[in-house]
């Protein structure tokens, strides 16, 4: 039996997609070979690595509109350099929502001036900001969809004309949003896609080359798109592992079908913690996070208790993270509405016993 599997990342992926990738890992596709002991320019893995590219345009309903799909290394946070490095001329605008956020905003200073449009850090990043105003002459707009720590997300895609960018490490394939609102989007696989490994950039063509700089070649995206993420080796069984989990998703119904599951699961968490008399939320009720559940103890006293119930109910990864404290229930994609329902259980056993 496995454990019900609430970590913020690495995460759970779904069961068929660990069965193929330990097959593919001992004999992949009866090649008489491992899947990590071929060449990455083998017919078989170019395969692998086209089929993965297109299954992330096509779920994201961005075939034929000029974007590609990158895999690349170095994960998000590398990211937040090469998004800057890539389009910043003079001025980019970020919202500060959280520490990712704060990280990326840190990386962008290095290479011209950065206007923070708003932030919530005056309230531990509890809830995201509204009402601000995004300057016209921005080189780009940055936002992170979801923030993993805090447990917010952001609901409605800001309408400007300045080219958006986002972070959506945690809750991309998540939910149905226009992707086509973006220039570039990126994610880390290791929550929604895939294992830690491997980092997805989706980018609209048409928005490289106006930098100045001379950009390095490992973080100049057009040489990516060029090499067809194949300017050097790429991580193989991280891209093998996200295009079955693609695979699965698209098999499933695609993002609609799994924004269904998801909006179940975060509805039956919350409802909980707002009936519960012992736990309150943590994130902003109008932000919340349908991945990331954030919530507290309203008395520390019963954390022993409860710590030990999930103990006993084999919940794993329910610790939430040092800036936030108390519990953090992450369900992405591949975790089942019984996982929460357990959860859920325990937290009412807890109101029973305490
Ligand atoms: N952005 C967000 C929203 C994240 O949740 C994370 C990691 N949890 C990162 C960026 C950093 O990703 P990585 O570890 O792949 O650099």
């Amino acid at each position: 039996m496995k454990k019900h599997n609430f970590s913020a990342g690495p995460c759970i992926l779904p069961q068929e997609v660990m069965k193929k990738a330990s097959e593919a890992v001992l004999d992949f596709n009866g090649l008489g070979l491992s899947l990590i002991e071929i060449s990455h320019r083998s017919k078989d893995f170019v395969a692998v690595m086209e089929q993965a590219q297109s299954l992330v345009l096509e779920l994201l309903g961005l075939e034929n509109k000029g974007y590609k799909a990158l895999f690349l290394q170095g994960g998000a946070s590398l990211q937040f350099l090469s998004v800057a490095y890539n389009l910043l001329n003079r001025k980019a605008a970020y919202l500060n929502t959280g520490t990712w956020a704060s990280k990326a905003i840190k990386e962008a200073k290095l290479f011209g001036e950065l206007v923070e449009v708003a932030s919530s850090k005056d309230a531990n990043f509890n809830y995201i900001p509204k009402g601000y105003s995004i300057p016209a002459d921005a080189d780009y707009f940055h936002i992170t969809t979801n923030n993993t720590i805090f447990g917010t997300q952001i609901k409605e895609v800001p309408d400007t004309d300045v080219t958006l960018v986002s972070d959506m490490s945690s809750d991309i394939f998540s939910r149905q949003l226009d992707f086509s609102k973006f220039g570039l989007i990126y994610a880390g696989a290791q929550k929604n896609m895939g294992p830690a490994g491997t980092t997805l950039v989706v980018v609209k063509e048409d928005i490289l080359g106006k930098v100045e700089r001379t950009i390095p070649s490992m973080l100049d995206y057009r040489i990516h798109i060029d090499k067809e993420s194949m300017f050097n080796t790429p991580p193989v069984f991280a891209v093998y592992v996200s295009m079955l989990t693609l695979q699965w998703l698209k098999d499933l119904g695609g993002i609609q079908a799994i924004e269904k599951k998801n909006e179940e699961k975060a509805k039956t968490m919350y409802a909980e913690i707002d009936r519960n008399p012992l736990f309150k939320g943590f994130a902003a009720p109008e932000d919340r996070s349908y991945m990331n559940a954030t919530f507290n103890l309203v008395n520390e006293s019963h954390k022993e208790l409860f710590d030990k119930l999930a103990k006993e109910a084999d919940i794993n990864g329910i610790n939430g993270h040092r800036s936030v404290g108390g519990y953090r229930a992450s369900m992405y994609n591949a975790l089942p509405l019984e996982s929460v329902q357990v959860l859920v259980d325990i937290m009412k056993e807890l109101e029973r016993k305490a």
